[in-house]
């Protein structure tokens, strides 16, 4: 899977919003508001997705427990509000001529013509789902912050997940972003079958021979299910072979969630039984990172990342564009 450049995308959240977006976590409402959505609704039987029709777009978006994902569908959605428009998308295209040229031309007068052009072309070659993706993820872990918590991560997957918290972000997400900056790590969500043995239902950052059919066998010498993290030996199995590596666990409910780290991986797998390890298709450097750009981030738990609270000026802003009746970033009854 190929992707379009970090500092593009970058760019493109940069120019989409206002002012440095450092202060993190991001207030998605007023985001997808500034964008131009007319309101943020739950009541989508998919996770999400974006209704155009003549007197505005409306995000819809799935009830779901999980914070983190409910926001990364609703940070997806806001990169549909620019690309759609552009890519002339399906959807798009129920709006009426007139109304179609008019967001068209908003949003290129938003992001500027260079601009407009690089992200359409970027859409047309790696897709519009997957643009969308990476948009969701600048705007809710910008890459320049993802660096400043990747050096100061201890490596620790109770950590992770304390991150993932004070970020609202889902554990696959911060994952995904924070291998995006420097690679290392494997993370896997474990589910039980009937059986009893342990099958990955999620694989993020995984080597190639690690991505299908993952089982995974535990030493028997601790009792489940238990508080933090362990470091436990684990076999993992998958259509290749099977390989023994320690890695550190920690149970979530029903599911068990481990990570691995990918030197251990590849150390051990030189007894030749796995094939060789292909290099993932991670985003590349951003070219244009300043280093004075980099903000200094606490990241123990419970602590705030210093910085403006965001203000989305935008010329989507004016013009009736912010005409969301409801804001509903959370499920109705958790305001
Ligand atoms: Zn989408």
């Amino acid at each position: 899977m190929t992707s379009p450049s970090i500092a593009l995308i970058s760019a493109v959240v940069d120019a989409a919003l206002s002012t440095r977006r450092d202060a993190l976590p991001i207030e998605l409402n007023s985001t997808a508001r500034a964008l131009g959505a007319r309101d943020v609704l739950y009541r989508a039987q998919t996770q999400g997705y974006t209704r155009w029709s003549d007197d505005g777009p409306r995000i819809l978006l799935a009830l779901t427990r999980s914070d983190g994902r409910r926001r990364a569908t609703l940070a997806h959605e806001c990169g549909h509000l620019l690309v759609d428009p552009l890519v002339q998308a399906e959807s798009f295209l129920q709006m009426s001529p007139a109304n179609q040229q008019s967001w068209n031309r908003k949003v290129t007068s938003l992001l500027g013509y260079d601009l407009s052009d690089q992200l359409t072309t970027a859409a047309r070659i790696h897709g519009v789902e997957r643009v969308c993706d990476l948009f969701s993820h600048e705007l809710l872990l910008p890459f320049r912050c993802a660096r400043g918590v990747r050096d100061a991560w201890t490596g620790e997957l109770n950590e992770l997940r304390e991150l993932a918290n004070q970020y609202r972000v889902s554990l696959s997400m911060l994952a995904i972003r924070l291998n995006s900056v420097q690679p290392g790590y494997t993370l896997l969500t474990l589910k039980a079958t009937p059986q009893g043995r342990w099958i990955a239902v999620r694989t993020i950052s995984a080597p190639r021979w690690l991505r299908s059919r993952v089982q995974c066998t535990f030493d028997d010498a601790h009792n489940w299910p238990f508080d933090g993290e362990r470091r436990i030996s684990v076999l993992l199995e998958t259509a290749h072979g099977s390989l023994r590596v320690e890695a550190s666990v920690i149970c979530a409910g029903l599911t068990r969630i481990v990570l691995l780290r990918r030197p251990d991986l590849e150390a051990n797998s030189g007894e030749g039984r796995m094939p060789a390890f292909a290099q993932l298709p991670l985003d590349g450097p951003m070219k244009n990172f300043s280093p004075h750009l980099r903000p200094s981030l606490g990241i123990s738990a419970g602590s705030s990342i210093p910085g403006d609270t965001s203000k989305l000026v935008s010329t989507l802003s004016s013009g009736g564009w912010q005409a969301g009746r409801r804001s509903l970033e959370r499920a109705p009854g958790q305001e």
